[in-house]
C-alpha cells in the first residue's frame, strides 16, 4: 500500500514538473510573440522626499498585458526572460520607452527639468557588452538630459559582477546618469567594494521597511543601512513604505526618500505627468 501511495506521489509529481515545463515553453513563446507585438508598457510610481512630501521622481516598472493572461506583474516573467536571455530586448525596450516618455514630458513641459526617472537594469544587462554603447546611443536619441535618468542596479547583480562593475558604473557616470544600489540589504555586499561604487543612493528593500515594525532589532538593522549609506555619501530611499507609522520611523531614522502605497501605486504615464505639473 505504502508502495502504492509512493507511487501515485510520483506521478503527481511528474505530471506537475511537464506541467510547469509546459507553461515554461507557452510563456518563453508568449515573451517573443509580446516583444514583437507591442505588449509590454511602463507604469511610473512616485517617490518623495521624506521630510515634506514632496514628489522628486518616478521609478518606471514594466508591465506585461499578456492576450490571454491578462496583466502580468514583473515577478511573472522577468526571471524566466532573464534566463532566456529575452531580457537583453525586454531591458532595451524600457531603457528606450522610459527615455522617450522623459523626453516628452522635458519637452512639453520644461518646468519638469527637476524630476528623475529610475530605470531597473537586469543582471545580464548590466554585464552585457554593449551596455555602454545602448545607454550613449538612447540618450542621444532622445535627446533627454542624462542626469535626469537613474539606473537601478540590485546590490546582487553589482556584486556578482563586482570586478566589472567599477569600471561600469564609472563609464554610466560618465555619461551623466545617476546610480542607486537596489534592494539593498538582501545581497552580500562586501563593505570594501561599496565604497569603490561610484553610487547616487541606496533603496533599502521594502522587505527590511515591513520588517521594521515585527522587532526593535529589525529597526536597528534599517538604521545600520542609513548610516552606513550616510558614512558612504549616499542618499537612501525606502520602498514599499505602506503606513504612517512606517513613514515616521523612516524617517527618524534619517532617510531622505520613500516610495510605497502609502503616497502612491504605480500609475500610467499621462497621471504619472499630471502629478508632476501639479508638483512644478
Ligand atoms: P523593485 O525595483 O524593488 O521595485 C519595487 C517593487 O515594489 C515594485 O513591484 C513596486 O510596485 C512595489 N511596491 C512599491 N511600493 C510598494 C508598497 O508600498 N507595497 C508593496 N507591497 N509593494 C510596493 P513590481 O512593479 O511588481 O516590480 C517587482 C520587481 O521587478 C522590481 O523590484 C524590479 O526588481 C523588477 N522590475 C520591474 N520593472 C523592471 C524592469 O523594467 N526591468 C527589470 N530588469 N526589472 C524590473
Ligand atoms: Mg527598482
Ligand atoms: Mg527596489
Ligand atoms: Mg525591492
Amino acid at each position: 500500500r505504502a508502495k502504492e501511495l509512493g507511487g501515485d506521489r510520483f506521478k503527481v509529481f511528474t505530471e506537475r514538473m511537464l506541467d510547469q515545463a509546459m507553461q515554461r515553453m507557452s510563456l518563453e513563446r508568449d515573451l517573443r510573440q509580446g516583444l514583437a507585438n507591442d505588449e509590454f508598457f511602463l507604469v511610473y510610481q512616485p517617490v518623495l522626499r521624506m521630510k515634506d512630501r514632496q514628489l522628486v521622481g518616478f521609478e518606471a516598472l514594466v508591465r506585461w498585458q499578456h492576450p490571454s493572461r491578462g496583466l502580468l506583474l514583473p515577478g511573472e516573467f522577468i526571471p524566466l526572460a532573464e534566463e532566456t536571455g529575452q531580457i537583453l530586448e525586454l531591458g532595451r525596450f524600457v531603457l528606450q520607452e522610459a527615455c522617450s516618455t522623459m523626453a516628452a514630458w522635458q519637452e512639453q513641459h520644461p518646468e519638469t527639468e527637476p524630476f528623475f526617472l529610475s530605470v531597473n537594469l537586469s543582471g545580464r544587462q548590466f554585464s552585457s557588452l554593449d551596455l555602454i554603447e545602448q545607454v550613449r546611443s538612447i540618450i542621444y536619441k532622445t535627446g533627454i538630459s542624462a542626469s535626469r535618468i537613474k539606473l537601478e542596479i540590485t546590490e546582487t547583480t553589482i556584486m556578482e559582477d563586482a570586478e566589472n562593475a567599477v569600471e561600469k558604473l564609472r563609464r554610466l557616470k560618465n555619461l551623466g546618469l545617476t546610480i542607486s544600489i537596489d534592494d539593498f540589504g538582501t545581497g552580500y555586499s562586501s563593505m570594501s567594494y561599496l565604497q569603490q561604487f561610484p553610487l547616487d543612493n541606496l533603496k533599502i528593500d521594502l522587505s527590511f521597511v515591513r520588517l521594521m515594525e515585527v522587532s526593535p532589532e529589525n529597526k536597528e538593522i534599517v538604521r545600520a543601512i542609513v548610516s552606513l549609506a550616510h558614512t558612504l555619501g549616499l542618499d537612501v530611499v525606502a520602498e514599499g513604505v505602506e503606513n504612517e507609522q512606517q513613514e515616521q520611523t523612516l524617517r527618524d531614522l534619517g532617510c531622505e526618500y520613500a516610495q510605497g502605497f502609502l503616497y502612491a501605486r504605480p500609475m500610467p504615464a499621462d497621471d504619472a505627468r499630471r502629478r508632476m505639473l501639479e508638483t512644478a
